[in-house]
């Protein structure tokens, strides 16, 4: 028999807003944004509920926020505090279940379906102790999405915001997806949602009514998922990179965590094999960067960002060599991945003895999710997350590799770069 599982969505409310009610109180009640630079035509990173009605929301420009609600409280964000609340949150989710999946700075999966018995409790009733917990201990308002599985979760948190704890079990999800506009499912964005209106469909049930020929026709090897979007069918697991911190407070009701293992999740890679193996790290570091850059290129094309970077060699010999690291915030930056990237290759090539000569290099990003669904939090990411556009937009201008970094020069000259393709050469993904 399968049994029906518990994956709850937790989403902390307003969450920027929230953190600096926690650090100057006299915030509360008011309307009033998050933004990066308060001087400058900066965007508004967070709204608080009160702003909300005067129609000031996330992504807006703030003198455009001002002129909609002149009574606007605005507060420069302090990004290392979300990251330490984040953290305390994350804290509190252990007590609840071995697997917590922190999918990004103000949200997190939950996996509740191994502690419903632990707990003599349904999963509603352990969410809003969760609620309670992180409103006792942190003073921060969250929703509770609950669901069989991620994608319902997702789902219900939007409809339950704010402050909310809400649940549909698996017969259900047939009647709630004939009322939820089809763009309401993580994963359809505009575009898409645009694409899908010629083919009749508005709402999740219309999407999963269609026939998975029409999809894969129309959108090639993502039409099953769309099939099993629509069908609210999602398998994808609650994966807690890295493990629980400490031992586990609920011993045998989970299997021991899954280490993430690039093959089985979602991923964007690429390798490379040399035309000639070399020993050479100026070489080797030069093509884990030009591959750092295709793969940070490709996550851009398809709006995504990733938190595992993996590296792959293969040694003169054929040994093949591999090695994960977790970073805290996805990215989907060239020099960042090659940072990581470079530190994994040197534990896994270590110079002393002499290493082995190198005939392939392969770089992969897991562990994906949308790229802007956060804004940049840090000012540096920010800039790095602008000047990738820019490159982006002059390379899809001029062909591809018209701008490029000058660390990938000894690869190049390694003969494995092709000069500027032109974009009408382009190949379309
Ligand atoms: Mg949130």
């Amino acid at each position: 028999m399968r049994i029906e599982h518990s994956i709850a969505l937790l989403d902390a409310d307003a969450f920027f807003v929230a953190c600096e009610r926690v650090a100057d109180p006299r915030l509360g009640g008011r309307p009033a944004v998050v933004v990066a630079d308060a001087k400058r035509r900066s965007v508004v990173l967070a709204a608080s509920y009160e702003a909300r009605p005067f129609g000031v929301k996330t992504g807006m420009v703030l003198h455009e926020a001002r002129r909609a609600c002149p009574t606007l409280t605005v507060v420069e964000s302090h990004p290392a505090l979300y990251l330490h609340l984040s953290s305390e949150i994350e804290k509190i989710l252990w007590d609840f279940t071995d697997r917590v999946e922190m999918s990004s700075v103000d949200e997190a999966y939950l996996d509740l379906t191994g502690v419903l018995s632990y707990f003599h409790a349904d999963a509603v009733t352990i969410g809003r102790r969760i609620q309670a917990r992180i409103t006792q201990d942190l003073g921060l308002p969250v929703t509770l999405g609950i669901g069989p599985n991620k994608l319902i979760a997702k789902l219900l948190a939007d409809l339950a915001k704010p402050e909310g704890v809400r649940e549909v079990r698996a017969p259900d999800v047939a009647a709630l997806f004939e009322q939820t506009p089809v763009e309401k499912l993580c994963g359809i964005g505009s575009r898409m949602q645009a694409a899908l209106a010629p083919l009749g469909v508005k709402t999740a049930a219309d999407l999963g009514r269609l026939p998975v020929e029409v999809l894969l026709d129309r959108f090639g090897v993502i039409g099953w998922t769309l099939k099993h979007m629509g069908q609210g069918i999602d398998h994808s697991p609650v994966r807690s990179i890295g493990g629980r911190p400490g031992p586990t407070r609920f011993p045998g009701r989970y299997v021991a965590d899954e280490t993430v293992i690039p093959d089985e999740v979602k991923s964007i890679g690429h390798a490379h094999t040399l035309q000639t193996d070399t020993a050479d790290p100026g070489i080797v570091h030069s093509f884990l960067f030009l591959l750092s850059e295709k793969v940070a290129a490709r996550l851009r094309r398809h709006d995504l960002a990733g938190r595992v970077i993996h590296v792959t060699i293969r040694t003169a010999d054929f040994d093949t060599l591999g090695k994960q690291r977790k970073i805290s915030i996805p990215t989907s930056n060239g020099p960042e991945i090659y940072g990581v990237a470079r530190g994994i290759l040197n534990e896994l090539w270590r110079p002393n003895p002499p290493p082995p000569a190198i005939r392939l290099v392969g770089v992969s990003v897991s562990y994906l999710s949308p790229r802007n669904a956060q804004p940049p939090l840090l000012p540096a990411e920010r800039r790095r997350s602008d000047l990738d556009d820019l490159v982006d937009r002059i390379n899809s201008r001029h062909g591809r590799g018209a701008i490029r970094p000058a660390a990938q020069l000894p690869a190049e000259k390694f003969g494995i770069l092709t000069p500027p393709i032109p974009p009408h050469q382009h190949d379309s993904r």
